[in-house]
């Protein structure tokens, strides 16, 4: 893809995120299982739900430019998950682990913040309104679920702490 302008840019960027939110959806069920903590194991079965929906929102935007929805490698969420994976071939103790998997998930949640905050500054600047709106929702799901794995961690890293 040529990069002549910001529309190519954010189209690229859009093709980016598609890729990653696919690849998000394969790992979290093994996450889902990894995890001890049942309030971790809904945290990361809720996300995976919205992780569909985000799926559908990127649809919809590339729909609004008559585009196909198409998946450009995303490096970066390749190696974050590779990271996550890592962890959970180590012979880590049940909390200790669980805290591992909220490290991970929140470095993934943090891309992800990056990913489509920069998103939404674009379609805002091109006058993409209706893709502003899809955007923006995802990005106040992904932070509240950052603010949640959070919150997890308060109980969890105690327990790791004291394992
Ligand atoms: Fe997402
Ligand atoms: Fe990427
Ligand atoms: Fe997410």
């Amino acid at each position: 893809m040529k990069l002549a302008s910001l529309e190519d840019l954010y189209m690229d960027n859009l093709q980016d995120v598609y890729d990653a939110e696919h690849q998000i959806t394969e790992a979290l069920p093994k996450m889902i299982k990894s995890a001890s903590s049942s309030s971790l194991q809904n945290g990361f079965e809720k996300h995976l739900q919205q992780t569909k929906e985000q799926i559908k929102r990127l649809e919809a935007v590339f729909e609004n430019h008559s585009a196909k929805s198409k998946r450009k490698a995303c490096k970066a969420m390749k190696g974050l998950i590779a990271e996550g994976d890592e962890v959970m071939k180590e012979r880590a103790t049940p909390d200790v682990l669980d805290a591992a998997l909220i490290g991970a998930a929140q470095k993934i949640e943090h891309y992800e913040i990056a990913a489509y905050g920069t998103l939404r500054t674009y379609a805002d600047l091109l006058g993409f309104q209706n893709d502003v709106r899809y955007l923006d929702a995802t990005l106040q799901e992904e932070g509240a679920t950052d603010k949640e794995l959070t919150r997890l961690a308060g109980m969890i890293n105690i327990r790791a702490e004291n394992a």
